[in-house]
């Protein structure tokens, strides 16, 4: 039998919070980002379930060939866009359109040979100073790019660095909102600003524009992400639930051994937890080594979350390469006794029904959950829930 670690991706949970993305963001039409191999669910183990976006979102160039194999002729948009002049050749030949956000990706273009002009996002950037012009900028990037030939259509895009809450004092979204509609207000095309903080947050805006920024925000395209995945984009503020978001990923393993502890005695690498009276403690195989965080920490009172047997507990000591130990207190107060063979779900759904949110098993480890999805390890077998 192989080693019991799993990681089930649920297609179902995928189409209704597809559907829930696209509820929230009006009219405007639904990027399904999939970069990172689809948060690390597998872009071929996502596809079925996304098909109906109007587009798929990435950045890397093998991820978009994926794509075209898979048959989809739909958009595909490049959101770092070109990294050199050649990958403009694969662009032309799978019609992909591709973000410009810097002067020589112009360059590029202008020197390009194709017959079919390009579709392009032109990035500005609006203060999170990642990718993009500055606002100052932004119009003579768009007169030169609207002048080329190579380019048959510009939407005008932005990125927000506080679309999941406040920044001093303000929705966090004004600021950028304010800076783009200042520097874009005359330019023609469409408009892409939301990713799935914004669009949750501001779907009430979106469809009846009744905040300052909702003129701005109820924009062409959504670019969705987390959201699509089950995450809450600003947990802890919100739950997935709160959201009416599904788990689209479960990763659970087995019980491999159970022990009696000791009052007195430690558990694991460094003896970093020791137990206060006699208890029973599960081994579960998974590790760090699988893409669990080891940071996670183990005790008592802050404890990583984990169902065993559909019942929530939490880690105790360190998590070690491949496996971890956790309390079976509350498992078995509630069930009965635990051995080896119960199921243990690290996030996502129990077959016993209950639900362990990806968002707290990385807020107990001090990330987030978009890390926990796309480190899942290569060693780490994946199915597709037939449900
Ligand atoms: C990753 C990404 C998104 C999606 O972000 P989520 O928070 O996962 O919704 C949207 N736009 C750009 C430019 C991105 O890089």
């Amino acid at each position: 039998m192989p080693r019991p670690i799993l990681a089930t991706v649920h297609p179902a949970a995928l189409r209704h919070n597809l559907a829930r993305a696209r509820q929230a963001a009006g009219d405007a039409q639904v990027w399904a980002v999939v970069k990172a191999n689809a948060y690390g669910h597998g872009i071929e183990r996502v596809f079925d379930a996304l098909r109906a976006a109007d587009g798929f979102a990435l950045l890397d160039l093998a991820e978009a060939e994926r794509l075209r194999a898979l048959d989809w002729r739909g958009p595909i948009l490049l959101l770092e866009g070109t990294f050199e002049p050649r990958d403009l050749e694969l662009c032309s030949r799978l019609n992909l359109w591709h973000v410009v956000h810097r002067e020589e990706q112009i360059d590029w273009l202008a020197a390009h040979k194709t017959h079919q002009p390009h579709r392009v996002f032109l990035k500005m950037n609006s203060g999170m100073n990642r990718l993009g012009f500055r606002p100052e900028a932004f119009r003579a990037a768009w007169t030169r790019l609207n002048a080329l030939p190579q380019v048959e259509e510009i939407t005008l895009m932005t990125h927000f660095s506080d679309a999941d809450g406040l920044r001093q004092g303000r929705e966090g979204v004004l600021y950028q909102v304010e800076a783009f509609v200042r520097a874009s207000r005359d330019l023609p095309g469409e408009r892409s600003l939301c990713n799935s903080a914004a669009t949750l947050r501001h779907a009430l805006a979106l469809r009846l524009g009744d905040d300052d920024a909702a003129p701005a925000l109820a924009a062409d395209w959504v670019r969705a992400g987390i959201a699509l995945y089950g995450s809450a984009p600003d947990h802890p503020a919100h739950s997935a639930a709160d959201w009416g978001l599904q788990p689209t990923m479960t990763l659970s393993s087995e019980l491999i051994a159970v022990q009696h502890v000791p009052a007195g005695e430690t558990v694991g690498y460094g003896s970093t937890y020791t137990a206060a009276q006699d208890m029973r403690v599960g081994i579960v195989a998974c590790g760090y080594a699988d893409g669990y965080p080891r940071h996670a920490p183990g005790g008592q009172t802050h404890g990583a979350p984990v169902l065993v047997r559909g019942v929530r507990t939490r880690l105790v000591g360190r998590v070690s390469m491949d496996m971890l130990a956790v309390d079976l207190g509350p498992v078995e107060a509630a069930t009965g006794p635990c051995r080896p063979g119960d199921e243990v779900v690290l996030w996502g759904r129990s077959a016993h029904g209950t639900v362990l949110p990806v968002d707290e098993v990385a807020h107990a480890a001090g990330t987030i959950s978009y890390e926990l999805l796309c480190a899942v390890a290569q060693r780490v077998p994946f199915q597709i829930d037939p449900a």
